[in-house]
């Protein structure tokens, strides 16, 4: 990935409001211009599973060019530790190689805001809360309480795979993923998985392996077919080299 997308160069601003908000949600956490951080207590319901804790975050109040979210990190090893007793590595909980939760997939984080648009008191209750709960739950349980997606590109190919969209819409989703469509369309029936871990040959086709992904694949490729079909003849063969 490109550096320059990986900056956090946007500053995120909490007005009064917000502030006030956090203050009276959230007493433990301690704000800044630059961040907030401290202990975040929450009670969360899903499914009729009840789960009350707390966890030490710190939320950087900034984003980068690719993402409208800020980036938070645990403070102190609560996730690691979790992540040790299940046997699971740190990204199966969802926290990336620098520390940082992932919180969703790129193209839908802005279905999580009103107006799509970012709010730090949506950020906290429709994102950062049940992140918390998932891994929570998933400690508690030794399962994940709900679906989730992959890791890279698997996880932009299975967004696209529940997702209803036009082939325009598709095309901008790779396009700011940095995945090439000459990428997809080399993807076949038989391709190996792009998770690369180990299984039994049939086992590791990225049909069986990671087939929700498999499916947004086959849905891109019909996307571009149909988009294709619908061009005047003479325009197709530029068109097939993008
Ligand atoms: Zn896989």
């Amino acid at each position: 990935m490109i550096d320059e997308i990986k900056k956090l160069n946007h500053k995120i601003a909490i007005s009064d409001r917000d502030k006030l908000w956090i203050q009276t949600e959230y007493p433990n956490i301690t704000i800044s211009s630059s961040k907030l951080s401290g202990e975040i207590c929450f009670q969360r319901t899903y499914n009729n599973i009840t789960l009350l804790d707390s966890c030490n975050i710190e939320i950087l109040l900034s984003h980068n060019k690719q993402s409208i979210l800020p980036k938070v990190k645990c403070l102190d090893n609560k996730i690691e530790k979790i992540a040790k007793s299940l046997n699971l590595k740190m990204d199966q909980l969802h926290t990336n190689a620098d520390g940082s939760f992932c919180l969703t997939v790129y193209p839908k984080e802005k279905s999580f805001f009103t107006n799509e648009q970012f709010n730090i008191q949506e950020f906290f209750t429709n994102l950062l809360e049940p992140y918390l709960y998932w891994i929570c739950y998933y400690e508690k349980y030794k399962k994940a309480p709900w679906g989730e997606y992959s890791h890279g590109s698997l996880g932009i190919f299975e967004f696209i795979a529940e997702e209803d969209l036009n082939f325009r819409k598709i095309y901008r989703i790779l396009k700011t993923n940095n995945i090439s469509l000459r990428k997809v369309l080399s993807l076949y029936r038989q391709s190996k998985c792009l998770c690369g871990e180990k299984k039994s040959k049939t086992e590791s086709k990225i049909r069986k392996c990671h087939n929700k992904a498999w499916i947004g694949i086959v849905k891109i490729k019909i996307a571009l077919n149909q988009r294709l079909s619908i061009l005047p003849q003479k325009n197709q063969t530029t068109i097939s080299k993008v």
